[in-house]
């Protein structure tokens, strides 16, 4: 990692949780010393977030884990950025592969509502990854580029955006990864931001990696150059989060 990227750990808490179980969780949260060099970021339910927003400590940032491309208005069921404004959410994530093939979201939505979350000030955890059948197929690069494509043509401020690798076959599979696989789809996003936005973008946007990361794997995969920080599914309801938390240390 660059000296110029800070390391950051986002946990997707995804459809998880109750009033009971997140005091859990946040004990072990307020507990933790957040690393000067780390960014951390945790992603309730949506109807969570106040709760979560009021309680945790001011070292960790909270996101919601979806929002929608438009204010307000007739869209039952949709949060828009300007609520999550509303109730000092300061991030969201956006294009996750669980939205994308669970909900059928299209490149095209995704980069929709990436446009208009930052319109809105919301900063953006931009998500892309290929299907186990797209790598056996040799497809990885052409997927995340095109994914990356549709995200990076609305991108307003840079500095607001982190793009998080998320292969879906390791994605809540206990099939990560290794550090060398990561590194590399890492390394040819960071080619393509310099190559179709510009160097100084590619030099100072996060990449980071998600899929099945634990306290066990998070060192090796946090030793690569172009891993600049980690998405954790399962792992972030648990303690094994502080450990990932501290990966870099
Ligand atoms: C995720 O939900 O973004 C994720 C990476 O999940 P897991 O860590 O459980 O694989």
């Amino acid at each position: 990692m660059s000296d110029q990227r800070n390391f950051f750990v986002g946990g997707n808490w995804k459809m998880n949780g109750s009033k009971a179980s997140i005091d859990g969780i946040l004990q072990f949260l307020n507990e933790a010393k957040i690393p000067a060099n780390t960014d951390v970021v945790c992603g309730p339910p949506t109807a969570y977030l106040s709760y979560v927003k009021e309680r945790i400590q001011a070292g960790v940032q909270v996101s919601a884990q979806n929002c929608y491309k438009v204010a307000k208005g007739a869209f039952t069921g949709e949060t828009s950025p300007a609520m999550l404004k509303d109730l000092r959410i300061g991030w969201v994530i956006l294009g996750h592969s669980e939205r994308r093939h669970v909900f059928g979201e299209s490149d095209e939505l995704i980069g929709e509502k990436v446009k208009h979350a930052l319109d809105e000030g919301v900063k953006v955890i931009a998500c892309v990854g290929e299907t186990l059948g797209e790598r056996e197929s040799g497809l990885t690069e052409e997927v995340v580029f095109k994914q990356t494509k549709a995200i990076a043509s609305n991108v307003s401020d840079w500095s607001s955006v982190v793009i998080a690798y998320e292969p879906v076959w390791a994605i809540g599979t206990g099939k990560t990864a290794t550090p060398e696989q990561a590194q590399e789809v890492h390394l040819r996003l960071r080619a393509w931001l310099s190559d179709n936005v510009s160097p100084s973008v590619a030099a100072s946007t996060r990449i980071i990696y998600g899929g099945s990361v634990n306290a066990k794997n998070c060192q090796d995969l946090a030793t690569k150059p172009d891993v600049d920080g980690f998405l954790v599914g399962g792992a972030s309801l648990k303690p094994d989060f502080i450990t990932i938390i501290n990966a870099k240390g």
